[in-house]
């Protein structure tokens, strides 16, 4: 049995750094009253490389607006019932590579001695008294507290086995071609108009240049598509309604991002705290997470400050109530019949301002504003997800 030292313990102990433990451990190095802290930042790899490219709508400045790949100012919404551009402002529409971000954060990280990262496999988490062990393959170490961002798909569907889990599944390619494609200034939020064989199926242009795109095919269902149907339907968008017959593809993306209404645990006991997806921090009716992460690591440093000496009492927020509601509904529809949600989206677009859409998904919105959202699409298919959520309580 191993015993804590000077060497293996920390006050605080960040469990992953992926991109919600990054923002926490940043958030932390920006704070002056907790530069006295010992924080150790653990993962199983210390991640460079351009492996996700995260995309959120803000009206606030962030510290990352310096390093993003690009913003937008206008969005394009296609369906078969709605063709709509629609100024966002005060909203922008950011994008960021995650080469960018690892590179600002680590570069931010190492002129803060005190946070130091630790590269290994953890294994356990084990609370004993008042300290938290985690056993790694590198031996123990030992935190007052820790915040745990680790998961894999596995643990996500074990842990949802009674919930309603759709994925949120994608194929992307970011595109070069050799005369003028696209409209830099305007991104293509939503394309419905491709057949929705019973699923939500659309496409999103994100436009570097007027050379260059990131055109994804996105898809949320129960089941995965085999890769000739991705890269099929894909490749039909490009020539069929971009129109673009000669390209280079520069990047691929593929991904799978879980939607649930499983309602994640924040508290892992009393010195554990989620957070990031193992937090329930990915929107569960459309799987952004970024900005509610970044919201998270301010949340989490303010009560760090303000329960210096009483770490136990940190409060953790959920989602309203009533976002976790009408997040259900929209999953049980996806479940019962995809196909519906683009009419539902059209209407939600045609019919409320565009800054009221971003509130009522951010969930900022009043109650009197969300009961315009739901006058403005169609009731029926939420009177029966309404009857199915009661049903299987
Ligand atoms: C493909 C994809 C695209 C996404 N795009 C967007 C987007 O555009 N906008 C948006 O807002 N959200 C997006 N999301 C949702 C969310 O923002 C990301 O998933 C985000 O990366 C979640 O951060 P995280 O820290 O929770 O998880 P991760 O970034 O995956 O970090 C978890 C970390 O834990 C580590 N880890 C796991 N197990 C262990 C272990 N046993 N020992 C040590 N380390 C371990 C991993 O190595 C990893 O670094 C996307 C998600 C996916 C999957």
């Amino acid at each position: 049995m191993s015993v804590s030292t000077e060497e293996n313990k920390a006050d605080i102990i960040i469990s992953g750094a992926g991109a919600a433990g990054l923002l926490l451990a940043f958030q932390i190095a920006q704070e002056p009253k907790l530069s006295n802290k010992k924080v150790f930042l653990i993962d199983k790899t210390k991640r460079y490389g351009n492996d996700h490219t995260w995309c959120f709508w803000s009206k606030e400045q962030t510290p990352f607006d310096d390093i993003l790949a690009n913003s937008w100012e206008e969005l394009e919404f296609l369906s078969n019932s709605l063709q709509q551009t629609f100024k966002l402002n005060p909203y922008k529409y950011k994008m960021l590579k995650s080469a960018s971000f690892y590179q600002f954060i680590w570069q931010k990280l190492d002129s803060h001695p005190n946070i130091q990262f630790i590269e290994t496999e953890i294994n356990e988490l084990v609370e004993v008294g008042e300290q938290v062990e985690l056993k790694t393959t590198a031996g123990s170490f030992y935190g007052n507290l820790v915040f745990d961002s680790r998961f894999s798909q596995d643990w996500i569907k074990q842990i949802t086995s009674k919930s309603n889990l759709q994925l949120q599944h994608f194929l992307g390619y970011t595109i070069k071609t050799d005369i003028d494609s696209f409209d830099p200034e305007t991104i293509r939020m939503f394309d419905f108009r491709i057949p929705q064989a019973g699923e939500v199926r659309f496409v999103y242009v994100l436009p570097l240049s007027k050379t260059e795109a990131l055109v994804e095919f996105t898809v949320f269902s129960g089941k995965l598509l085999s890769d000739k149907t991705y890269k099929e339907i894909l490749e039909n968008y490009i020539s069929d309604y971009l129109q673009i017959a000669d390209y280079k593809i520069l990047e691929e993306e593929t991904g799978v991002i879980p939607m649930t209404d499983y309602v994640f645990e924040r508290k892992n006991g009393k010195r554990i705290i989620n957070i990031g997806t193992r937090g329930g921090l990915c929107k569960p009716s459309t799987g952004y997470a970024f900005n509610r992460m970044m919201e998270d690591a301010k949340n989490m440093v303010s009560e760090l400050v303000k329960h210096d000496k009483d770490v136990e009492e940190i409060e953790v927020k959920y989602a309203e109530l009533r976002y976790q509601v009408y997040d259900a509904m929209l999953l049980d529809i996806i479940k019962r019949d995809g196909g519906k949600i683009s009419e539902i989206f059209s209407q939600m677009f045609k019919k409320n301002p565009i800054q009221r859409v971003f509130r009522f998904l951010d969930e900022e919105t009043t109650f009197a504003e969300d009961l315009k959202v739901m006058k403005s699409v169609p009731s029926f298919p939420f009177f029966i997800s309404i009857f199915n959520l009661f049903r299987n309580r």
